[in-house]
C-alpha cells in the first residue's frame, strides 16, 4: 500500500510574511491528518526561511519549486541543492511544465536536477505531461514515455518514496479543466509499467500522483483510481481551507 502524497505548488506568489500566515493557517486546519498522507508544500525560494519556521515541529514537509544541477560555484541566480536544503527543505520539484515550456528546460536538464538532488540527500517530485497538442495528435503516451525514460534510466535510486512521479498534462495546469479520472488513470497506469520497466521492483512503491487544476470538488473521484497516489496541487494550495480539505479527503 503506498502511502497518499499530496504538495501545494505556490508558484510565484507569497510574500515571505503570507507564506508564513498562509503556512500557518494550513498547519492549524490539517491537524494530525499529516500523519495518515504526505505534505509537502513549495513555497518560492525568498518564502523558505519564513515557511520552514512555522512547519519545524510539524509532519508538513517542505520543498522548493526547482534546483540546479551542481553543488556550487559560478552560477549566478542558481540555487544548488544543498542550498535548499540548508533552508529546511527534504523536496525539490523538478521539470514542472511551467519551467520546461517557459524556460526552456530540456529531458537532459531535468535529469541533471535529479541526480543532483539524490546525490545530495534531497526527494523528488519530477513531473511529467503533454500539451494539447500532443494529446490531440496521439502523442501523450510517447511524450510521457520519453520524458521518464530520460528521468528514470539508471538513476541510483535506494528509497522509493523518495521519488513521486506527477503527471501533469499541461492543458490541465491552470486551467480550470483537470483530466477525468479515466483520462488520468489510462496514463498512470502506462506511467506505472514503464517505471516497472526502468526500476523492476521498486515500481510498486512508486507514487505517481496527478496535478492539472485539482481542487477539493474533484480530488476524491482521481484518488478513486488504482494508480493516482496523490496529488500536486497548485491554485487550490493557495487557499488553507481547499487544501485542508484535500488532504483531508486522502486520508480518508
Ligand atoms: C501545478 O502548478 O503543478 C498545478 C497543477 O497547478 P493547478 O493546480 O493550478 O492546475
Amino acid at each position: 500500500m503506498r502511502k497518499r502524497f499530496i504538495a501545494g505548488n505556490w508558484k510565484m506568489n507569497m510574500l515571505q510574511g503570507e507564506a508564513g500566515e498562509l503556512a500557518r493557517s494550513m498547519v492549524q486546519s490539517i491537524g494530525d491528518i499529516a500523519e495518515r498522507v504526505d505534505v509537502m508544500i513549495a513555497p518560492p525560494y525568498t518564502s523558505l526561511g519564513a515557511v520552514a519556521e512555522v512547519v519545524r515541529d510539524t509532519k508538513i514537509m517542505l520543498g522548493a519549486q526547482n534546483v540546479f544541477w551542481e553543488d556550487k560555484g559560478a552560477f549566478t541566480g542558481e540555487i544548488s541543492p544543498g542550498m535548499i536544503a540548508d533552508s529546511g527543505c527534504g523536496w525539490a520539484i523538478v521539470g514542472h511544465s511551467e519551467r520546461r515550456f517557459i524556460l526552456g528546460e530540456t529531458d537532459e536538464m531535468v535529469r541533471k536536477k535529479i541526480d543532483a538532488c539524490l546525490r545530495n540527500g534531497l526527494k523528488v517530485v519530477v513531473c511529467v505531461g503533454e500539451t494539447l497538442e500532443q494529446r490531440e495528435s496521439g502523442e501523450t503516451i510517447e511524450v510521457v514515455k520519453r520524458q521518464t525514460d530520460s528521468a528514470l534510466s539508471g538513476l541510483d535510486l535506494k528509497d522509493p518514496s523518495g521519488l513521486v512521479i506527477a503527471y501533469e498534462p499541461v492543458w490541465a495546469i491552470g486551467t480550470g479543466k483537470h483530466a477525468t479520472p479515466d483520462q488520468a488513470e489510462s496514463v498512470h497506469g502506462t506511467l506505472r509499467e514503464i517505471t516497472g520497466n526502468i526500476l523492476s521492483d521498486l515500481a510498486g512503491r512508486i507514487r505517481i500522483v496527478y496535478g492539472g487544476s485539482v481542487n477539493e470538488g474533484n480530488i476524491k473521484v482521481l484518488l478513486a483510481e488504482e494508480n493516482i497516489d496523490g496529488a500536486l496541487v497548485g491554485g487550490a494550495s493557495l487557499k488553507s481551507d481547499s487544501m485542508a480539505e484535500i488532504i483531508r479527503t486522502a486520508g480518508d
